[in-house]
């Protein structure tokens, strides 16, 4: 399904093999309790590190909580059998209006990179995310003098904006005046899906602001959601937008800035939540998030941008690799159906019963 497949003359020779650094993802959904073996096992033999988003039942709102979740997570990678050697989970908390300065302090200490911020009920267990942000402003103050990262979901979550321009007016109502009163805070826009995202970033906003690019933002448009039948696993939000957003986002991914990163924002949900009135947001993508990065900067000729876009998170982030290298080749394999999740329920993947058209054969 990939609109990229039979258009582009830049595609390389079936058979070619690359070498990329190791790819870390910084946004990745692994969901909690029996459905960790299965989401772990798939995002741990393709990164060498993987940011656990907060908001699972309840969101992950205490250092102790973080603690704990991680303990689950770390059981699930005992479990995974080809899981990179020394991959690692990067933990950040969930923001919310009673957040204490005594917690940044804590997590400093702890080791745990900054917050998710999320306003109140913008996507999945949101919530009991932010209501507003002027709540939280001593807070940023703190993150920016001790180096901490802000993660956001940057859309606005009131029900009368658009769905399509809730990105823009976050720019305009949060973010650009957040940026002015923080200029060093280290900010990443998560999973931006605009134009104006891209241009935020690389126009507008201090060196400190970063943009992750999911791989499903990178390949589809809203025409994958809306035109030959309603297809709810192409559901996510941010949604997906019209073609020039993607070719915009492309372009920034590819285009060696050092200011946009990898984040899947891989989110799996049982397929029955994805078929049914009102379908969960989300696209799973952890079973092959790689190997669609690899496609997209294909298909424009820049699988030498790779590198940029994989290490400038890893940098941000401070992920180590010990020098390693992930090898591809470009062979297709088949996506199943649906995946295992949980004791007995099933994800639909993306492109499921489709090619994937790089496969992934090894680490050196
Ligand atoms: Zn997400």
């Amino acid at each position: 399904m990939s609109m990229l497949a039979d258009q582009n003359p830049k595609q390389v020779a079936p058979g070619t093999c690359i070498k990329i650094p190791l790819p870390a993802d910084f946004h990745h959904h692994f969901r909690q309790g029996s459905l960790l073996p299965s989401t772990v096992a798939h995002a741990s033999r393709r990164f060498v590190a993987a940011l656990a988003m907060p908001n699972t039942s309840p969101p992950v709102t205490t250092v102790e909580r973080c603690r704990a979740y991680r303990r689950d997570l770390e059981a699930a990678l005992a479990l995974a059998p080809e899981a990179v050697p020394g991959f690692e989970f990067i933990s950040v908390l969930y923001l919310t209006d009673s957040t204490t300065e005594e917690t940044v302090r804590e997590m400093h200490r702890e080791g745990i990179k900054g917050f998710k911020y999320y306003p109140a009920g913008a996507t999945t267990n949101s919530d009991a995310g932010v209501t507003d942000v002027r709540n939280v402003y001593p807070l940023f103050k703190v993150m920016e003098e001790l180096g901490m990262i802000l993660c956001v979901h940057s859309e606005v979550a009131r029900v009368e904006i658009d769905v399509f321009d809730r990105e823009k007016v976050f720019i305009a109502e949060i973010l650009r005046p957040l940026v002015k009163d923080c200029p060093k805070l280290k900010i990443v826009m998560e999973h931006i899906s605009t134009s104006f995202g891209v241009d935020f970033i690389l126009n507008e906003a201090p060196p400190s602001v970063y943009g992750s690019i999911t791989p499903h933002h990178l390949l589809h448009n809203r025409n994958a959601i809306l035109s030959q039948g309603l297809r709810p696993h192409f559901f996510c939000l941010p949604v997906l937008k019209r073609e020039s957003h993607r070719v915009a986002l492309l372009n920034a991914a590819t285009g060696g800035s050092g200011r946009f990163i990898m984040g899947t924002d891989s989110a799996p949900h049982d397929t029955t939540k994805k078929l049914s009135a009102c379908g969960c947001a989300g696209v799973f993508v952890g079973h092959a998030a790689v190997e669609f990065y690899v496609e997209a900067f294909e298909s424009v000729g820049k699988l030498d941008e790779l590198e940029t876009f994989i290490e400038a998170g890893k940098k941000l982030y401070g992920v180590e690799d010990g020098g390693r290298v992930m090898c591809l080749e470009k062979r297709s394999w088949r996506v199943p159906e649906t995946y295992p999740f949980g004791e007995t329920g099933d994800v639909t993947p993306l492109r499921a019963g489709e090619d994937v058209t790089w496969t992934i054969t090894g680490i050196e």
